[in-house]
């Protein structure tokens, strides 16, 4: 049991105002793991203005400081990994294995991968007779979900450090426990008092304080739709910038001339990751007409090994959903696909065989999924695969960008000219060709529905400077 009594604010751990607490779940066990102080607007209007105050040095500290920092805080987290993953895998849910590469590694080498970026980044250019030059955009708000939730927040927290930003973050009240770690790394690495600000709470509540607030000037958000929009909303009064990394509904097409085992393998995993609750989820897959047997066979027998249990057991693939709502939306869309006459492949309704007790689902798979039905149109976030079939190339492209979203896709073809076009084709903000592995230093992000801007690598460092233009 971990209890966190106290917010980050100012360089030091305070009582927040309120008194309540949050209880963090596994959602394996049922059990409460920890908790932490639920945070008010009082709470985040002094973490706003100890963020304010740092951002007059802050802004001018030198890159080797920045440098210095994003490097120890990388190396902090790789020395407290294997706690780390404990920990999500506790909130969460995510089966450990995963937990360790995908939970503390991304962040890691994220981290890291800030300082690299400092050693060439271009702070300035001559336009004729102008010097262009970018500069911090100032005080940071920064809301994050419980899914990759430390990848989410060092997403944020890299590039804002790295652009010389200060910041105050708000994590998921279902996965908060990974942030409080950060903070006493953040601490014991002796970054300026003020720079990085941790209150946690309720996000229709502080998250609307910090979206509102006059003295953020840029909020960083991911999660929902829904809550992207009222974060966007909240902001345009002050008119400060949002980005926004929402939901997606990606679609994994196999062409015709694909490696079909290996094509349909993968696209299991690639939808079925972190137990499905992934934004880039490939949970729409389309194939062709002619190889649909072939196809449902390999993916029915690659189901029959794919594992459901308890997380903190190696072996498990797909643990349990994060809390008791989301398991009963998932079974609610898995409830849908078969009323509006999807084919089970595999799975279906219930609980998985020999699971008592834990928010668990069965992994699902479906076929003969048109496109007006449900689950093809909207964001699942479990582990529910629906395979649809197409007749030519265009009509596969209709389909994937049949969307509101348009954050990720994937393409599988024996013909590498083939797959670009098709890739260049999709409305979406990431393409994987082949399976092409998924890379830290590249933009992400969505098209549509699914946000705005983009994290990680130097376009993510852009989302948080100013262009200033001065003539001479
Ligand atoms: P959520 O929108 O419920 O919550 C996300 C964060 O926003 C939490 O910290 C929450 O407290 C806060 N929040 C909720 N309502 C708010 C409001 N009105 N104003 C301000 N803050 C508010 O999302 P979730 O359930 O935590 O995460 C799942 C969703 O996140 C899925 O839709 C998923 O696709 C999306 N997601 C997107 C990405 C991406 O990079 N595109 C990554 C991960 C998750």
């Amino acid at each position: 049991m971990i209890t966190r009594d106290a917010i980050y604010i100012g360089g030091k751990w305070v009582p927040a105002s309120g008194g309540e607490k949050i209880e963090v779940i596994n959602p394996a066990t049922e059990e409460i793991v920890g908790t932490v102080p639920v945070g008010t607007e009082a709470d985040v209007n002094d973490a706003i203005l100890a963020a304010r105050s740092a951002f007059a040095s802050w802004s001018k500290s030198s890159i080797e400081e920045r440098q210095g920092y994003l490097n120890a805080i990388s190396a902090a987290i790789s020395e407290r990994g294997d706690e780390i993953a404990e920990v999500i895998t506790s909130e969460v849910g995510t089966p450990i294995n995963y937990s360790k590469m995908a939970m503390v590694g991304t962040p890691r080498v994220v981290a890291r991968s800030y300082a690299k970026i400092l050693d060439s980044f271009e702070w300035e250019e001559e336009v004729r007779n102008s010097l262009i030059v970018k500069e911090p955009i100032g005080v940071v708000g920064m809301i994050t979900p419980w899914n990759f939730p430390l990848h989410q927040i060092i997403g944020k927290v890299a590039p804002a450090l790295a652009s010389g930003c200060t910041m105050v973050l708000k994590p998921s009240k279902e996965a908060p426990l990974n942030a409080f770690i950060l903070a006493d790394i953040i601490h014991d690495c002796g970054l300026p008092k003020g720079v990085f600000n941790l209150v946690s709470g309720h996000g229709s509540e502080i998250g609307k304080s910090i979206s509102s607030h006059p003295e953020v000037d840029m909020v960083s958000f991911t999660g929902s739709t829904a809550a992207g929009v009222s974060v966007s909303k909240e902001a345009s009064e002050t008119v400060k910038r949002v980005t926004l990394e929402l939901g997606g509904k990606s679609a994994n097409i196999i062409l015709d001339d694909a490696d079909m085992a290996k094509a349909a393998k993968m696209s299991v995993y690639s939808c079925f990751n972190n137990s499905g609750q992934e934004c880039s989820s490939l949970s729409r897959l389309l194939i062709p007409s002619t190889h649909r047997e072939e196809i449902i066979e390999v993916i029915s027998s690659t189901m029959e090994r794919y594992s459901v249990g308890d997380p903190m057991d190696e072996s498990i693939k797909c643990g349990p959903m994060v809390s008791e709502s989301q398991q009963k939306s998932v079974s609610e869309y898995i409830s849908k696909g078969i009323s509006e006459g999807a084919t089970v492949i595999s799975g279906g309704l219930g609980t998985p065989e020999g699971v008592s007790r834990g928010f668990y689902v069965k992994p699902t798979v479906f076929a003969d999924v048109t496109r007006e039905m449900t689950i093809f149109r909207e964001e699942i976030f479990g582990p529910v695969l629906s395979i649809s079939t197409y007749e030519t190339e265009e009509e596969a492209i209709i389909m994937a960008n049949d969307s509101d979203y348009g954050l990720s896709g994937g393409v599988w073809s024996g013909d590498e000219k083939r797959a670009m076009r098709v890739a260049m084709a999709m409305r979406t903000g990431q393409v994987s060709i082949n399976g092409g592995a998924f890379n830290i230093s590249a933009p992400f992000g969505g098209y549509k529905l699914s946000g705005n801007g983009r994290e990680l690598g130097s376009h993510g460092l852009e989302e948080f400077l100013e262009v200033k233009a001065i003539q001479r």
